[in-house]
């Protein structure tokens, strides 16, 4: 059995339903982040899993027990949000000791646990500091350490980096799985940057106008997108429209170039159109490149980057981008001149809108 269990949540705020049938079993122990764009639905079930908004339908579980009728405090969950919304008036110490107060423990326990904390986010120096002497990052810390003390069975992160600078944010998002793995303790992340969900979660959801698109580890997430939502929302994509020539042996046209698909096109006719992805590191010009399948086309741009040359071609109408390594030798294309794209058919994928 799960750990924590969300089956059928529905949310409506009048009449319109902004989470539609989600469902998903999260193992203890498990990273997991709800990606995607602003309105999609992340931030409306994870606060109904802390208990502050009630679903319209559903059932949320913790360790077998239903949630749906308790109140936020008897949910036993730690909570971080976006905006730094540590007690102004109190220090680092009496910030993270506020949860163990009002649950009554002793005062040794108390001064123990904070120590604990402020040790496991590095902070034990900063403990008489107000929040106002604090850096942004610091702040978040903080916030982070004082869900913790409580020793919750879920800790949930509503885009806690989403305030801070780049730099802090990957070092801290680097801290909080540290920690999070540290601890064992069962998380959901809430985030819009692909990069962040990819780069930290055990498994990922990407979240589509109230729907779980796909669920699937960031490998899956990445490398096979399921739709075509996915596909765009993580990480840069060519998206290829086909004809398909002769469903019963994967024969698909790009264009006037016929390829032979790994995926299956069974469930299309002859003449329909179909959205397959490649991935731009997919495709490369070398000659001694791994490669079962060629596409060829007019050079639109290449544009130096550095470690790369970013370039685009035209095959049939549908603009392909792929980056060729900078190594000695390699000079970039030029606009209009006709090159030879090898990948593997396996990297072609079919996508589902
Ligand atoms: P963001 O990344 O911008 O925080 P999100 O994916 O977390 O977005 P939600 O905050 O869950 O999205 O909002 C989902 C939808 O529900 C949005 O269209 C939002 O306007 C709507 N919504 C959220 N809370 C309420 C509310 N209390 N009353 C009415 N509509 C709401």
């Amino acid at each position: 059995m799960a750990f924590l269990e969300l089956a059928n949540l529905k949310k409506s705020f009048g009449a319109t339903q902004v989470v539609h049938d989600f469902n998903m079993q999260i193992e203890k122990g498990e990273f997991i982040s709800f990606l995607g764009p602003s309105g999609c639905g992340k931030t409306t079930v994870l606060r109904m899993i802390a208990g502050f908004e009630t679903p319209s339908a559903g059932r949320i579980a913790i360790g077998g027990k239903e949630q749906n009728n308790l109140k936020p405090n008897k949910r036993n969950i730690g909570m971080v949000f976006q905006a730094y919304a540590l007690f102004p008036n109190m220090t680092v110490h009496d910030n993270v000791a506020f949860g163990l107060k009002v649950a009554g423990e002793q005062a040794t326990e108390i001064d123990q646990r904070v120590k604990e904390m402020l040790g496991l986010i590095k902070l034990d120096h900063l403990a008489d500091r107000y929040p106002y002497q604090l850096s942004g990052g610091q702040q978040q810390r903080v916030a982070l350490a004082r869900a913790l003390a409580v020793r919750p069975q879920v800790l949930l992160l509503d885009e806690p980096l989403s305030a801070l600078d780049a730099k802090i944010r990957v070092s801290l998002r680097e801290e909080i799985r540290a920690i999070q793995q540290k601890l064992g303790i069962t998380t959901v992340f809430v985030t819009h940057d692909q990069e962040e969900a990819l780069s930290i979660s055990d498994r990922i959801v990407v979240m589509n106008a109230g729907r779980a698109d796909q669920i699937g580890t960031p490998f899956e997430i990445y490398n096979t997108p399921a739709t075509r939502f996915v596909a765009s929302f993580v990480g840069t994509l060519n998206m290829i429209e086909a004809k398909v020539v002769d469903p019963a042996v994967n024969r698909i046209q790009i264009g006037d170039q016929g390829v032979t698909l790994k995926q299956s096109v069974a469930a299309f006719k002859a003449g329909d159109t179909v959205s397959l992805a490649l991935r731009p590191e997919a495709g490369s010009l070398a000659e001694s490149a791994p490669c079962d399948t060629k596409l060829t086309g007019q050079v639109v741009s290449a544009h130096f980057l550095g470690s790369v040359i970013r370039t685009r071609m035209n095959v049939g109408g549908n603009v392909i981008s792929f980056d060729m390594f900078n190594s000695p030798g390699v000079t970039p294309p030029q606009a209009g001149e006709t090159v030879t794209l090898r990948f593997m058919a396996a990297d072609l994928l079919v996508i589902r809108d």
